[in-house]
């Protein structure tokens, strides 16, 4: 059973637009929460949701609104991530760095995004080694300028929060039997995949790291020409 500070932390989640992209500074929506809700984080640091999204915080914790902190950015149109098929290596690193499973494809192959599941948070841009990933506006020109929560909606954001969920339960499978073949002393060829996973996993950490220190520096959200 949450204590009281959880309890208020899965309040501020639920109004929260679950996108998972750390423009905030914390690493998912959840932990954003959970530091307001422990009074650490002001309700103005997230720039998806938007001055509707402060708003709605504001009422929850009864406090008054605030303009958007320009430390995380600004409430812009939402956006999509485009693969240039030509000039993907199929390296999988975007894969692996999307938050809600968003890319489809297998080693070796072009990748592609699954678009009704991006949430447009662009962390698959940092990671990928040609830099053949781009931000493109929403095809629908009637929603195409749309911001904050006029751009999105509690089911997507529910949907999202439940694909984040199963890639976290996913990527900690991974990472238990990547300790448990590392116990059992392995042959030469798993010692190799273990590694090549330890280095890709390296290689993400560095690219959320990279997208956490641009953020804190400029106040625009992550764009192609900026990465
Ligand atoms: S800025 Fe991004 S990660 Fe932070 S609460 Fe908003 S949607 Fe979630
Ligand atoms: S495809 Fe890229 S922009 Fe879309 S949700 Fe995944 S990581 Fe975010
Ligand atoms: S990171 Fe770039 S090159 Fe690698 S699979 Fe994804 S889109 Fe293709």
């Amino acid at each position: 059973m949450p204590n009281a500070s959880g309890a208020l932390a899965a309040q501020i989640d639920a109004l929260l637009p679950q996108t998972q992209c750390t423009r905030c500074g914390y690493p998912d929506c959840a932990a954003y929460a959970q530091a307001i809700a422990d009074g650490l984080a002001e309700i103005n640091r997230c720039p998806p949701g938007g001055a509707e999204g402060i708003a709605q915080l504001a009422q929850l914790l009864h406090r008054p609104a605030l303009p958007l902190d320009p430390e995380c950015g600004t409430e812009g149109p939402r956006q999509l991530a485009v693969i240039d098929p030509a000039q993907c290596i199929g390296c999988t690193l975007c894969i692996q760095a999307c938050p809600v499973d968003a890319i489809a494809g297998v080693a070796k192959r072009m990748h592609t995004v699954i678009t009704p599941w991006c949430t447009g948070c662009a962390l698959c841009l940092p990671p990928c080694p040609v830099d053949c990933i781009r931000m493109e506006a929403l095809p629908d020109p009637r929603l195409a300028a749309r911001t904050g929560w006029s751009a999105w909606s509690r089911a997507l954001a529910d949907e999202a929060r439940q694909r984040y969920a199963r890639h976290r339960e996913r990527h900690a499978r991974v990472l238990a039997a990547e300790a448990a073949t590392e116990q059992t002393t392995p042959a030469e060829p798993i010692q190799t995949a273990v590694s090549s996973a330890k280095r890709k996993a390296a290689l993400l950490q560095a690219a959320r790291e990279k997208a956490l220190q641009r953020r804190a520096i400029t106040p625009e959200p992550p764009t192609k020409a900026a990465l």
